[in-house]
């Protein structure tokens, strides 16, 4: 918690339904920490400490450079998502977000769904995300993948000179809720899709809807391509990936690509141009948070991407310092 400057992290328990959680919440300068529960079956309650404390500091970052008084927070659920979410259980988390008053707003992140943010929001208020029929945002997922669209223009421009996706063969890896929503944006541009993701039935779906190629998992960073777009887990980008990456662009949804910070050095040696993922991946949250502006917000990360690449050549820096940088800038203020 000292060394990543959290706030507060509630371990939760609940023996009778089962549940092992953590909220942290890292910062709420700004505002309320508002960030998604994410569940998995992590290896270890470390694995799943370690992962919730990296992204609900990312969170703090990314309300910041999306221009939201908002602070950061996340949380994750120990468990597989396709046997172990029993309505106990998520209402046992709920009872826990409840208990925090308000300093931590629940969203939905990997393994959770709009479904799910309904059921916490009969224990909860402090919740976003829920379903539209009630006045709600809804799945987030469309408005990241169209932040993460606007953001690759940013980075089609900064490499090729213009923003065009056409002909452009770009790697997805993950055809969940982001990835399908941007693959589809992307089919749309004409570029030629290049798919994986742990689940065939996914893939197939992918492909066939987009004109997309499979591919498995494991060769996903050898794939020749223009684009990598990281929209699965975390700390995919290290020192065993980047050497075999065949791109010039890695800018994707997923939170905390890098799995520590010299990897970014790494990318930058070997002439690959990343986009610093809370920059390119707030579109959710801007869609969960923001109200008649959302759109406005969602579309100005294509110049914020830009600006942190401006910032990036003027002083030298990586494009992930950039960013935090700037978004440290916004926090001091
Ligand atoms: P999701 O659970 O709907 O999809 C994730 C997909 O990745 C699943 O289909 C899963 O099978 C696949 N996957 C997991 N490991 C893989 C691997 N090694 N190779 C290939 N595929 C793999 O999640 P999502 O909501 O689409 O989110 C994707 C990423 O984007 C996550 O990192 C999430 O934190 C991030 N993100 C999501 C949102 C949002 O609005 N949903 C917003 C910001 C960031």
């Amino acid at each position: 918690m000292k060394a990543k400057g959290h706030e507060q992290v509630l371990v939760c328990s609940d023996v009778p339904s089962g549940l092992s959680a953590i909220i942290a919440i890292h910062s709420t300068k700004l505002g309320p920490a508002l960030g998604g529960c994410r569940m998995w079956p992590y290896p270890s309650f470390d694995s799943a400490l370690s992962d919730v404390l990296r992204l609900s500091k990312g969170m703090t970052y990314k309300a910041a450079m999306a221009g939201l008084s908002l602070g950061g927070g996340k949380s994750v659920i120990i468990g597989d998502p396709r046997k172990d979410r029993t309505p106990a259980r998520m209402i046992a988390f709920a009872k826990q977000v409840a208990l925090l008053g308000g300093r931590y707003i629940v969203a939905e992140d990997v393994g959770i769904t709009v479904s799910d943010i309904d059921l916490f929001r009969t224990i909860t208020p402090h919740v976003a995300g829920f379903s539209e029929a009630p006045g709600g945002s809804g799945d987030p997922s469309p408005a990241t993948a169209l932040g993460v669209f606007l953001g690759m223009q940013t980075c089609l421009e900064e490499v090729f000179g213009d923003c065009s996706f056409r002909s452009k063969r770009i790697a997805i890896q993950g055809m969940g809720k982001v990835g399908y929503a941007l693959a589809k944006l992307l089919h749309v541009a004409n570029a030629h899709l290049i798919i994986s993701d742990m689940d065939p039935e996914k893939v197939a779906i992918g492909c066939r809807e987009f004109n997309g190629d499979p591919v498995h998992p494991h060769e996903i960073y050898r794939v020749d391509c223009d684009l990598f777009a990281p929209c699965a887990l975390g700390g995919i980008l290290n020192d065993r990936t980047c050497p075999a990456l065949s791109c010039k662009i890695v800018a994707g949804s997923a939170n905390n690509q890098l799995q520590h910070a010299e990897v970014a050095q790494l990318l930058h040696e070997r002439g690959i141009l990343y986009a610093p993922d809370y920059v390119i991946n707030a579109g959710g949250l801007i869609h969960v948070a923001a109200n008649d502006d959302a759109d406005t917000k969602i579309k100005a990360i294509y110049g914020r991407l830009k600006e942190v690449f401006r910032l990036a050549k003027t002083e030298s820096l990586l494009p992930s310092e950039a960013a935090d940088k700037l978004a440290e800038a916004i926090l001091k203020k």
